[in-house]
């Protein structure tokens, strides 16, 4: 899966499954932008892959909330490197409480990171992608894409909602030779996931172990935690697939957690 000198922006990809894509999308040659709202984070990571190579990183501050956060971060990348081929919309946090519980305030930042972040990178891109009739945009979904877990309804929400996006995307520029598609993983030890646990057993009234094995593996064929390897490979087909064949489309990676 080649991406040699394809421009690429990654959003939260300071950090767990998104460095995870931005690592693998450097390996395959390309040049990437890891656009994050923790600016050293990002510099650092960037420092790390243009090191290792063969493709290069960029280290950008963002706040995918914010539009003219991205849109001065999309422009950045382009002043820089020309264009974007693709897009991944990944930043993304987890608020875990039953919804009588559930905070409006945190309702609404859940929406605004996950799906206001989702809307304001693909509408700063699309013009760009246009104008050079190609372009993959990328959306991190989830298993809860799919279906619904307790205590989730937020991210619930707004994971069942980029199907829309993505679907809307593809939809609306195919013609454009722009592919729009979502990936739908399970549970991923990464930082979103470790904080979890714990709040969780809280809520759910079980212990950790029990968040573990039952809420996060027990819909596994296998009780194996999906990796961040496993979704970056995915991430990379995504991006480097060659035709209109593939889009609108959601696949998940999560170990038969959920299976249709
Ligand atoms: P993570 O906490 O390791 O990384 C998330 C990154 O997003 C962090 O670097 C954070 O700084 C950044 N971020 C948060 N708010 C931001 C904002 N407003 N603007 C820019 N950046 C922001 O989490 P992760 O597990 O790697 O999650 C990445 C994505 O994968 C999320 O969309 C999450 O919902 C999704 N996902 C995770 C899992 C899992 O099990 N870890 C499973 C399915 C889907």
């Amino acid at each position: 899966m080649n991406l040699q000198g394809k421009i690429a922006i990654v959003t939260g990809a300071a950090s767990g499954i998104g460095l995870g894509i931005a690592r693998r999308y450097v390996e395959a040659g390309a040049k990437v932008a890891i656009a994050d709202l923790k600016a050293e984070a990002a510099e650092a990571a960037a420092a790390e892959l243009t090191r290792t190579g063969p493709g290069e990183a960029i280290g950008i501050a963002m706040d995918v909330t914010s539009e003219d956060a991205v849109n001065k971060g999309v422009a950045d990348v382009v002043a820089k490197w020309g264009t974007v081929d693709v897009l991944v919309s990944n930043a993304g946090i987890q608020i875990v409480n039953r919804i009588e519980d559930f905070a409006y305030s945190d309702w609404k930042k859940m929406l605004a990171i996950h799906l206001d972040g989702a809307f304001l990178t693909t509408k700063a891109v699309l013009p760009h992608m246009q104008k050079q009739k190609s372009g993959a945009v990328l959306y991190m979904g989830s298993v809860h894409s799919k279906e619904a877990s307790p205590a989730k309804s937020a991210y619930i929400t707004a994971k069942h909602g980029l199907l829309g996006l993505a679907r809307s995307v593809a939809k609306e520029n195919g013609m454009h030779g722009i592919r729009s598609n979502v990936i739908c993983p399970g549970f991923v030890r990464t930082p979103l996931v470790d904080k979890q646990i714990p709040e969780q057993a809280k809520t759910l009234g079980i212990s950790e172990e029990e968040v573990v094995k039952n809420v996060m593996l027990g819909q596994t064929v296998d009780g194996e935690f999906t990796t961040i390897e496993d979704v970056a490979e995915v991430a990379c087909f995504f991006a480097a697939f060659p035709t209109n064949a593939l889009t609108g489309q959601s696949l998940i990676v999560s170990h038969g957690w959920h299976v249709e």
